[in-house]
């Protein structure tokens, strides 16, 4: 087949666990992750020509050679040269839902699509291991977000073992459009301000990965137990964005102050994330927070956890 659309989605962190640092540089993390109906769709179609061209409505969005999903296109045809040869080039079409740093993984959900549907496109013949490998080398989520569903992941987060998937959970999403967080100064800054307390021992590593993967929050996440979801929420980047950024933590507040299961920022920010097991009272805190907040900026979307990755549009 000449196109191919797929469905991107974002996702959100449940647990985000700084454990020490790593020897490439990178950080050493037990995350779980839950992808979320909000996504993009990535449109994928050969055009004829040697180029890789990109198109996107949100000018946030770079349509360069930085863009993850360029990267990817890039990546296959560095990996594969014999077999991408003969399909020239591939016009990139994201349609973009997901908001831009956001900590949402929005590049890497796009950089997941692309590989997913190549793989399709050029008959690569990739298994998801293989397609998971490809996506580490552009991005710590991008393997994660192959798969998507609940996941815990460890290493750089590139690491993913599945987890039995959540159903039926509300999540509303809240974003100050004028707000933007770089996820390289919240690791950096956690790095100087924390890494007394580090752990470095690759056993201790071990050990504090299995007490999280035994722990309460994958218990509950086994039982579908929403209240002790959550509870649970755990996020060590709000140590450093929420000092720094008093309007997010007083958007979790505002959240934490209405009927919600938890409210926490996803992954490096900005954007918060509140749970609710009810549609219709996710909407009415929705409204509330935002009427209370009386912002401009604040942009707000309701959606639900999503038990899959990227998947193929028919
Ligand atoms: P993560 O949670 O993985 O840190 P994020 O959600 O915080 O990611 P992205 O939406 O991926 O952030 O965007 C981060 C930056 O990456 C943007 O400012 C943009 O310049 C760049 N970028 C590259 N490719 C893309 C893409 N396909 N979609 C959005 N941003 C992209």
């Amino acid at each position: 087949m000449q196109s191919y659309s797929l469905f991107a989605p974002a996702k959100i962190n449940l647990h985000l666990e700084i454990i020490g640092d790593r020897t490439d540089g990178y950080h050493e993390l037990v995350m779980i992750m839950q992808s979320v109906n909000l996504g993009d769709i990535i449109h994928l179609r050969a055009n004829g020509t040697d180029e890789i061209r990109l198109f996107c409505q949100n000018p946030q969005v770079p349509l360069d050679d930085t863009n993850l999903a360029y990267k990817a296109v890039r990546l296959v045809q560095e990996k594969y040269p014999t077999l991408s040869r003969n399909y020239g080039g591939i016009d990139i079409t994201i349609e973009k839902n997901i908001p831009v740093a956001a900590g949402l993984a929005g590049g890497s959900s796009n950089a997941a699509a692309v590989l997913v549907g190549l793989n399709l496109m050029w008959n690569l013949g990739l298994t998801q291991p293989e397609l998971k490998d490809l996506g580490a080398l552009l991005g710590s989520d991008v393997p994660f977000c192959i798969s998507g569903g609940t996941a815990i992941a460890t290493g750089r987060g590139e690491q993913i073992e599945p987890l039995p998937d959540l159903k039926n959970l509300w999540v509303i999403l809240a974003k100050y459009s004028n707000i933007s967080v770089s996820t390289g100064w919240a690791y950096n800054t956690y790095r100087e301000l924390f890494n007394h307390e580090y752990i470095s021992n690759p056993q201790e590593v071990k050990q504090r990965t299995h007490e999280i993967h035994s722990g309460n929050l994958v218990k509950a996440i086994s039982k579908n137990d929403y209240k002790q979801i959550g509870a649970l929420l755990y996020n060590d980047l709000e140590k450093v964005v929420l000092p720094e950024y008093s309007a997010v933590n007083e958007l979790i507040e505002a959240f934490k102050s209405k009927n919600v299961l938890g409210a926490m920022m996803s992954g490096s920010g900005p954007t918060v994330f509140a749970l609710c097991d009810k549609k219709e009272e996710a909407e009415t805190i929705m409204e509330e927070v935002k009427e209370s907040i009386n912002d401009p900026n604040l942009d707000c979307w309701l959606t639900q956890v999503c038990p899959h990755g990227i998947m193929v549009n028919q």
